[in-house]
Order: structure tokens, then sequence, then C-alpha cells
């Protein structure tokens, strides 16, 4: 028998990668939309439209308990993949109430009704290097303390420690995957690395002459998103649960994709990089790196892009979506 998964966030860039994957296995795949206008849309389904006709499609309104245990009631899925936040930590602070609504009440409505609905399920929490401080020098791994700085952090911390009294208070098979950042050709275009491959392309299709970036020294820990969802369904196949870090290891530069972008389409980035003071943060956080030894060495996660081959696929998909191939 096909197994049952359901996943919050479906329509979001892992939420996206992680059905097709739970396709390609035979799942039978749910996905949780918010109430609202937004959720029809045609526009909001881009990444999922593909799959349409292979999943089953909920509205919800996220704050009823009521209606959201009676469906996972009704479901009884075998895996959950919880997935769906305000995922914008920067601003996190300006939409506190909200953030907490929905990355930890929202959280604690599912994790409380999956496990009503199936006692044996195994439950998936995205959890973000934003649980812990800016300042730390050396690697984060699963016994570095917390200290979040934002909105965004303080509920993912939160829902991860209900998470974990729920795997051991009532021994529910239950796990965060603190994520580090993650990108793809699926990224929203609000995002530095998204919008350089976009603009990579349009500068090499003629249709944009610079492209304007703030700090290009800034690093970070960057991975491909179809890496992140692998371990999110290995962590969701343990007999015991545990809470694992996903990331790559390694910083990488602003500056570095931008050179390598160019470079991948016979261009000299010199030439059309222009850095703006108004794009300059105030203050541009420190950057994190993962250890993610445990991912590797219990689970055997390997990861199939480095950042050269994260780089190409990116700019890549931006060409095709652009010359009308896509
Ligand atoms: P996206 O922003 O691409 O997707 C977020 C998803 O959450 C969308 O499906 C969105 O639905 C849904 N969502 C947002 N607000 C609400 C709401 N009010 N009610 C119900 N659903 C909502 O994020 P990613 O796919 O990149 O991230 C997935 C998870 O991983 C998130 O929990 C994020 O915090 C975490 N994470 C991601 C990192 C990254 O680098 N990508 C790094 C660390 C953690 P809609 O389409 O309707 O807006």
């Amino acid at each position: 028998m096909s197994k049952i998964a359901i996943i919050t966030g479906i329509t979001g860039q892992d939420g996206s990668y992680l059905a097709e994957l739970l396709i390609k296995k035979k799942y039978v795949v749910h996905g949780f939309l918010r109430k609202g206008k937004k959720a029809g849309n045609k526009k909001n389904l881009w990444r999922i439209n593909k799959i349409l006709n292979k999943i089953k499609l909920h509205k919800i309104d996220t704050s009823d308990l009521k209606t959201i245990s009676r469906l996972i009631k009704k479901i009884r899925p075998n895996e959950f993949y919880h997935l769906a936040a305000q995922a914008y930590d920067g601003y996190s602070f300006d939409n506190e109430f909200y953030t907490f609504d929905i990355n930890l009440n929202y959280t604690h409505k599912i994790l409380s009704s999956v496990y009503k609905a199936n006692k044996k399920a195994k439950f998936f929490f995205a959890g973000s290097s934003e649980m812990y401080s800016k300042d730390i020098k050396r690697k984060i791994d699963e016994n570095t303390n917390f200290n979040p700085k934002s909105a965004y952090g303080i509920a993912k911390v939160a829902s991860h420690y209900l998470i974990k009294n729920y795997r051991d208070n009532l021994n529910f098979n239950a796990s965060t995957g603190i994520l580090f950042n993650h990108e793809s050709p699926r990224k929203d275009e609000k995002f530095v690395l998204r919008k350089i491959s976009k603009s990579v392309a349009r500068i090499k299709l003629g249709l944009q002459k610079k492209l304007h970036l703030g700090n290009i020294k800034s690093k970070r820990d960057w991975g491909h998103a179809k890496d992140y969802v692998d371990a999110m369904w290995l962590i969701n196949q343990q007999k015991v649960s545990s809470d694992y870090i996903i990331g790559s290891g390694q910083l990488n530069s602003v500056e570095t994709f931008v050179k390598k972008a160019f470079a991948h389409v016979k261009l000299d980035y010199k030439k059309y990089l222009k850095i703006d003071k108004k794009l300059l943060r105030k203050k541009d956080s420190k950057a994190r790196i993962a250890n993610p030894t445990k991912m590797q060495k219990k689970l055997g996660w390997k990861r199939k892009f480095d950042f050269n081959s994260l780089i190409v696929d990116m700019v890549e998909n931006d060409l095709k979506i652009l010359k009308g191939i896509k």
C-alpha cells in the first residue's frame, strides 16, 4: 500500500521539490494551502503547476484547530512534513504577532492533530539557522546552544522544543531538521542569488545592462533545495527520531556567485556589476556555518549539488524561462 504524506508549505520552494520526490517514491501526497484569495490563485501555484493532477490540495484556516484536526484524522498520514512558515526572518519583528501565529501556534495545532490522528506517524519540522546567534565562530552542530535574535528564530526554537517534548514525553516520532540557507531555480526573486541568476540571464540575452548589488562580500552557507528535501525524507524514515543540522558546511560569498554566474555565460562580471550604496544593509549579519556530520554519518546523506552546480542550475533555468523554453 502507498504511504500517505501531508506537506504544509507545498506551494513554496521546498514543498514543491518534496512533493515531486514523494510522488516519485509512489506516496499519496496531500498539500495544505492557506485559506484566502492567494491560495487558489494560479500565480501562487507556479511551483506545483506540473504536478497538480498528482496531488490533493486542501485549503485550511490555520487558526482553526477543529477543522485542521478533523482533516488530518480523515487523511491519517504516515508522514507529515511541516514546512509552512512566514519565512522572512528580516521582517519578523515588524510582524511579530503574525509570525508567532504561523510559525509557532500553527505548528502546535498541526503537531497535536497529527499525534492524535496517528501515533505511529512520522513528523518533520523545518527549523532554521536563525535559531542561533550570528556571532558563533565555530561550525554549528546539534549541541550548539540556541540564541535566536528575531521573532522568526524565537518561534522556530519554541516549535522545536514543542516537537522535542512530543518526542521525549509522548514517544512520538518527531524531528526538527535545522536548515541552513538553500536556494534553487524556484527561490523567490526577492532573495539575492535568484536576483543574480535572473539578471545574469537577462544581461546575456541583452535585456538588461547592469546588475545592482549591495554588499557582495557577504557570505552564507548555501546549498541546493533538492538536496535539503532529500534530507527531510531521510529524517522521516528513521525508527528513532532526532534533530539534525542540514547545511553544506561551506561558506561562499555573493561575489563568488556573481563571478561564476557571469563566467558560466562567458561574460566578465566586472563590466556589468554595479555596487549600489542604497542596497547596503545597515548591519549585515555574520555568516553561520553548519556542521552536517550527523546527517552524513548517521543517515548517509550525500549532497548531489555543490556551489558550482547550484549556480549552473539557477542560471540555466533563468535562461530557459527568458527564451520561452520553460
Ligand atoms: P517559501 O517561502 O518558498 O515557502 C513558504 C511556504 O509557507 C509557502 O508554501 C507559503 O504559502 C507557506 N506560508 C507562508 N505563510 C503562510 C501562512 N500564513 N499560512 C499558511 N502557509 C503559509 O520557503 P521555503 O520553501 O524556502 O522554506 C520552507 C521551510 O524551511 C520554512 O519553514 C522556512 O522557514 C524553512 N527554512 C528555509 C530556508 C531557506 O533557505 N529556504 C532556511 C532555513 C529554514 P503561500 O504560497 O500561500 O505563500
